[in-house]
């Protein structure tokens, strides 16, 4: 249920985000199931986080638990599901939190004003409307209890290595500096990834 620790936790949220929506909703619900199972928010690289989706709720989850894209401590894999992996290095307690579907299902109306401002169809009411059904459903969601909300499983999991700091090379195309792990050799010279694909025509990004 939604504490006064949990409406402050999603103010937090709501600064760093730039607006109310249920996706940074399940985003603090699931950080603080994160911080009252495995410890505080990671100042370094205590406790890491792997997302399975990069949507409003990873900005929750990086500005309350403190795994961070920029530290190296949050990982995602690119899967499109809403599952969120938590592990505290120091006790290897590990946890998975997936979200139930019917829990954050938006209705039909709510569905299809969005599909209209993604369209840029929706008139200036249509838009209003959209963000009270959207503050609506970011507010139920911090009220669902939690069993209804996400199934939290403790689960064994190998740490992640430690973020590691690495040297930088000069692309020899456009001179900008590349980290040693991303250069691509071609003749036997360093490239940045961009410039490689520019001369190959390939794709070495997946
Ligand atoms: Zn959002
Ligand atoms: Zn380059």
């Amino acid at each position: 249920m939604c504490s006064t620790n949990t409406g402050s936790m999603l103010e937090t949220a709501i600064r760093f985000h730039g607006h109310q929506c249920p996706g940074l909703a399940i985003g603090t619900r699931v950080s603080e199931i994160a911080l009252r199972e495995l410890g505080k928010p990671a100042k370094d690289e205590e406790m890491f986080a792997i997302v399975e989706n990069n949507s409003c709720g990873v900005d929750a989850i990086q500005v309350l638990t403190g795994c961070t894209f920029g530290k190296g401590n949050l990982i995602f894999n690119d899967f499109g599901k809403s599952v969120y992996t938590f592990m505290n290095r120091k006790n290897q307690k590990a946890l998975r939190i997936s979200i139930r579907k019917d829990a954050v299902q938006m209705n039909n109306e709510h569905l299809d004003l969005f599909a209209r401002i993604k369209d840029k169809t929706a008139t200036e009411a249509e838009i209003d409307i959209f963000s009270q059904m959207h503050i609506k459903k970011s507010n139920e969601i911090m009220d669902l209890p939690e069993k209804d909300l996400m199934i939290i499983k403790e689960i064994d999991l190998k740490p992640l290595p430690m973020a590691r700091i690495h040297e930088s090379m000069e692309c020899t195309i456009c001179g900008e500096s590349v980290m040693e792990t991303r250069v691509m050799l071609l003749g036997g010279a360093y490239h940045c990834i961009p410039c490689f694909e520019k001369l190959t025509e390939t794709s070495v990004r997946k």
